[in-house]
Protein backbone atom coordinates (compact mmCIF):
# COMPACT_ATOMS: atom_id res chain seq x y z
CA UNK A 1 0.00 0.00 0.00
CA UNK A 2 1.33 3.19 -0.84
CA UNK A 3 0.44 7.21 -0.09
CA UNK A 4 -2.32 8.67 -2.05
CA UNK A 5 -2.48 12.40 -1.50
CA UNK A 6 -5.66 13.19 -3.28
CA UNK A 7 -7.66 10.30 -1.20
CA UNK A 8 -6.43 11.24 2.31
CA UNK A 9 -3.82 12.84 4.25
CA UNK A 10 -5.56 11.20 7.30
CA UNK A 11 -3.54 9.07 10.43
CA UNK A 12 -5.20 7.67 12.75
CA UNK A 13 -4.43 6.13 16.25
CA UNK A 14 -5.74 3.49 18.23
CA UNK A 15 -7.85 5.97 20.42
CA UNK A 16 -9.26 7.75 17.01
CA UNK A 17 -10.65 4.26 15.94
CA UNK A 18 -11.89 3.38 19.07
CA UNK A 19 -14.20 6.54 18.70
CA UNK A 20 -14.75 5.76 14.85
CA UNK A 21 -12.96 8.88 13.65
CA UNK A 22 -12.67 6.78 10.84
CA UNK A 23 -15.82 6.80 9.39
CA UNK A 24 -16.09 10.62 9.13
CA UNK A 25 -13.67 9.55 6.02
CA UNK A 26 -13.32 7.88 3.06
CA UNK A 27 -9.92 6.52 3.83
CA UNK A 28 -7.18 6.73 6.31
CA UNK A 29 -3.38 5.63 6.89
CA UNK A 30 -2.47 3.41 9.97
CA UNK A 31 0.04 1.46 11.06
CA UNK A 32 0.03 -2.57 11.77
CA UNK A 33 0.87 -1.73 15.13
CA UNK A 34 -1.93 0.74 15.59
CA UNK A 35 -4.49 -1.55 14.29
CA UNK A 36 -2.97 -4.26 17.09
CA UNK A 37 -3.67 -2.28 19.77
CA UNK A 38 -7.84 -2.09 18.89
CA UNK A 39 -8.89 -4.79 20.62
CA UNK A 40 -12.28 -4.96 21.18
CA UNK A 41 -14.22 -6.89 19.05
CA UNK A 42 -16.81 -3.78 17.68
CA UNK A 43 -14.16 -2.03 16.27
CA UNK A 44 -12.12 -5.04 15.54
CA UNK A 45 -14.69 -5.87 13.41
CA UNK A 46 -15.37 -2.17 11.70
CA UNK A 47 -11.98 -2.17 11.06
CA UNK A 48 -11.25 -5.34 9.41
CA UNK A 49 -14.29 -4.56 6.87
CA UNK A 50 -13.13 -1.15 6.16
CA UNK A 51 -9.46 -2.83 5.37
CA UNK A 52 -11.15 -4.98 3.33
CA UNK A 53 -12.95 -2.14 1.04
CA UNK A 54 -9.32 -0.28 1.31
CA UNK A 55 -10.24 2.41 3.49
CA UNK A 56 -7.90 1.75 6.43
CA UNK A 57 -4.44 1.94 4.12
CA UNK A 58 -1.65 0.18 6.45
CA UNK A 59 1.52 1.41 5.96
CA UNK A 60 4.89 0.89 7.28
CA UNK A 61 7.12 3.89 7.44
CA UNK A 62 9.96 4.13 5.96
CA UNK A 63 13.00 3.88 8.46
CA UNK A 64 14.02 7.39 7.71
CA UNK A 65 10.99 8.70 9.10
CA UNK A 66 11.26 6.61 12.20
CA UNK A 67 14.78 8.33 12.44
CA UNK A 68 13.46 11.70 12.09
CA UNK A 69 10.59 11.14 14.65
CA UNK A 70 13.24 9.98 17.43
CA UNK A 71 15.91 12.61 16.87
CA UNK A 72 12.59 15.11 17.72
CA UNK A 73 11.60 13.00 20.32
CA UNK A 74 14.97 13.12 21.86
CA UNK A 75 15.48 16.91 21.40
CA UNK A 76 11.63 17.77 23.40
CA UNK A 77 13.00 15.18 26.33
CA UNK A 78 10.13 12.78 25.66
CA UNK A 79 12.24 9.77 23.17
CA UNK A 80 12.00 7.53 26.98
CA UNK A 81 7.96 7.64 26.87
CA UNK A 82 7.29 6.98 23.51
CA UNK A 83 6.16 3.12 22.45
CA UNK A 84 7.25 1.52 19.28
CA UNK A 85 3.78 1.89 18.48
CA UNK A 86 4.10 5.66 18.82
CA UNK A 87 6.72 5.92 16.87
CA UNK A 88 5.77 4.54 14.24
CA UNK A 89 2.66 6.55 13.52
CA UNK A 90 4.37 9.46 13.96
CA UNK A 91 6.85 8.18 11.37
CA UNK A 92 4.12 7.54 8.89
CA UNK A 93 2.54 11.12 9.68
CA UNK A 94 5.50 12.87 9.12
CA UNK A 95 5.72 10.41 5.24
CA UNK A 96 2.20 11.64 4.62
CA UNK A 97 3.24 14.98 5.02
CA UNK A 98 6.72 14.92 3.16
CA UNK A 99 4.87 13.07 0.69
CA UNK A 100 1.87 15.07 0.29
CA UNK A 101 3.18 18.72 1.86
CA UNK A 102 0.57 18.02 5.07
CA UNK A 103 -0.57 15.49 6.99
CA UNK A 104 -3.16 15.26 9.92
CA UNK A 105 -2.68 12.94 12.92
CA UNK A 106 -5.51 12.05 15.15
CA UNK A 107 -4.55 11.37 18.70
CA UNK A 108 -5.39 12.32 22.40
CA UNK A 109 -1.50 11.12 23.96
CA UNK A 110 -0.39 14.58 24.52
CA UNK A 111 2.94 13.63 23.88
CA UNK A 112 2.61 12.17 20.64
CA UNK A 113 1.00 15.93 19.98
CA UNK A 114 4.55 17.36 21.01
CA UNK A 115 6.30 15.40 18.42
CA UNK A 116 3.72 15.90 15.90
CA UNK A 117 3.73 19.75 16.51
CA UNK A 118 6.80 20.18 16.44
CA UNK A 119 7.11 18.48 13.28
CA UNK A 120 4.86 20.52 11.60
CA UNK A 121 2.15 17.90 11.59
CA UNK A 122 -1.39 19.25 11.97
CA UNK A 123 -3.08 17.17 15.35
CA UNK A 124 -6.40 16.60 15.99
CA UNK A 125 -7.94 15.16 19.40
CA UNK A 126 -10.08 12.75 19.59
CA UNK A 127 -12.02 13.05 22.88
CA UNK A 128 -9.94 15.86 24.48
CA UNK A 129 -9.10 19.26 22.35
CA UNK A 130 -5.75 18.98 21.37
CA UNK A 131 -2.74 21.28 22.09
CA UNK A 132 -2.01 24.12 19.95
CA UNK A 133 2.09 24.09 21.04
CA UNK A 134 4.43 21.41 21.44
CA UNK A 135 6.56 21.69 24.89
CA UNK A 136 10.02 20.15 26.11
CA UNK A 137 10.50 17.95 29.10
CA UNK A 138 12.52 16.86 31.28
CA UNK A 139 12.55 14.38 34.73
CA UNK A 140 12.10 16.80 37.40
CA UNK A 141 12.53 15.72 41.39
CA UNK A 142 9.83 16.35 43.61
CA UNK A 143 12.14 16.60 46.54
CA UNK A 144 15.14 18.48 46.10
CA UNK A 145 14.42 19.83 42.02
CA UNK A 146 17.08 18.22 40.56
CA UNK A 147 16.53 18.33 36.80
CA UNK A 148 17.64 15.49 34.43
CA UNK A 149 16.85 14.07 30.39
CA UNK A 150 16.84 10.53 31.92
CA UNK A 151 14.52 8.52 33.94
CA UNK A 152 14.66 6.81 37.21
CA UNK A 153 15.89 7.77 40.92
CA UNK A 154 17.35 11.26 41.63
CA UNK A 155 21.18 11.16 42.29
CA UNK A 156 21.14 13.69 45.33
CA UNK A 157 18.28 12.10 47.27
CA UNK A 158 16.65 9.00 45.91
CA UNK A 159 13.00 10.21 44.91
CA UNK A 160 11.89 8.73 41.89
CA UNK A 161 12.45 11.42 39.14
CA UNK A 162 8.92 12.63 36.98
CA UNK A 163 8.24 13.90 33.22
CA UNK A 164 7.57 17.60 33.34
CA UNK A 165 7.05 20.52 30.97
CA UNK A 166 9.97 22.67 31.04
CA UNK A 167 8.44 25.51 29.24
ZN1 LIG B 1 16.07 14.79 44.53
Amino acid sequence: MSVDCGRSTIVLDSAAMFAGVELSYGAFYTTEGVLGEVLDSDSRMRLELARASGKVVVISPPGEHLAVVRSRARDLGVLGELSNTDIEILALANYVKKACGSSTLYTDDRLVQDVALSLGIRVRGVKYAEKSVSSKYSYRCRGCGFRSSSPGACPRCGSTLELEASR
